[in-house]
């Protein structure tokens, strides 16, 4: 197999050839045939999520095929197309996931970060978090759904059921969720950098009400708003845009210091909570909706070889949509 791997942090990838892993027990191994890049990567490459495993091998928007099966698998078998999103595996037995609340694992499991990903041409997964994908679709156009679109569901969800509803950063997940929100019957109010009008035209494409950059005051006041942008200055910013008893959801694994702020944004009972992780029960709530939904995606593709390229375009914000490596 050939993996792009990450050997020490704040390093480029490099390209290396392995012998293919074999599953274990209860494990399967996957062709990859396409990984979407995500934000939380480059938290990873950058050394900003604590503990990573290294050597590491990226990668957690993984859609393939199963191609070999470990021992007492039998709910999947070899020629099925799957996904492998960013939750690899829980315990079990913690009080989260007993409550049912397995994002919040104590003792999980991460694809990417803390296990083997998709940035290569095979990863082995275990059998219980991988999600079943139709037979027909574009592996490229699915990739980004396993996070992007996951986690921005568990997001949009957290949000509650306000109609005026805000994006601050308009990249894969938003591009994603704004598709849903607009087929709930939203209105949706994009944030992008300032001066950046092709994310705001992009946005606009997407059915969005008014887009502008996210040191401007929207025209209405918002009911909800949705922070995927890793940028804390942003949490004030969006608690001024929203009403009295709004809500503020920060869908980001890492962002930078949030600036002090009046209580006065916080108080009459807006609210600030984070988003961390999946659980499998979101995948099957959001697998089933995309095509209800008709979301497109819009990708960019690229070859295995150029993840450092995906990875510095995503920084820089090149990207409009979403990058996918195809190995
Ligand atoms: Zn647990
Ligand atoms: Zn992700």
């Amino acid at each position: 197999m050939q993996a792009m791997v990450l050997e020490r942090l704040g390093e480029p990838l490099r390209l290396v050839e392995r012998s293919d892993p074999e599953p274990g027990g209860g494990e399967v191994r996957v062709r990859v045939a396409a990984c979407g890049v995500c934000r939380t990567d480059l938290h990873v490459v950058d050394g900003e999520l604590p503990n990573p495993k290294l050597p590491i091998v990226p990668g957690h928007e993984i859609v393939g095929r199963i191609d070999a099966v470990g021992a007492g698998v039998d709910t999947i078998e070899a020629g099925m197309r799957v996904g492998i999103p960013w939750l690899g595996k829980t315990c079990g037995h913690c009080r989260y996931c007993r409550e049912g609340r397995e994002n919040l694992c104590d003792h999980p499991q991460f694809t990417g970060y803390t296990r083997d990903g998709g940035y290569a041409t095979h990863v082995v997964a275990d059998a219980r978090y991988v999600f079943r994908l139709p037979d027909s679709g574009d592996d490229v156009a699915n990739a980004p759904l396993l996070c992007a679109g996951l986690i921005g569901w568990r997001s949009l969800q957290m949000a509650g059921d306000g109609r005026k509803i805000g994006f601050y950063g308009f990249g894969a997940a938003a591009h994603i969720i704004a598709q849903v929100a607009r087929w709930q019957g939203r209105d949706i109010y994009a944030f992008t950098r300032s001066g950046d009008s092709a994310a705001q035209a992009f946005a606009r494409t997407l059915g969005a009400r008014w887009a502008g950059s996210s040191d401007e005051t929207p025209p209405d006041e918002l009911d909800c708003a949705i922070i995927y942008a890793p940028v804390g200055a942003l949490v004030p910013a969006a608690l001024r845009a929203v009403r009295k008893g709004g809500r503020v959801i920060c869908a980001g694994i890492h962002m930078s210091d949030i600036p002090s702020f009046p209580y006065s944004i916080l108080w009459e009972e807006r609210e600030l909570k984070s988003v961390a992780n999946l659980t499998r029960e979101d995948g099957e709530e959001f697998f089933a909706i995309v095509p209800q939904a008709g979301i497109v995606t819009q990708t960019v593709p690229y070859p295995l070889a150029r993840a450092n390229d995906a990875l510095s375009d995503l920084r820089s914000g090149r990207l409009q949509g979403a990058a996918v490596l195809v190995p």
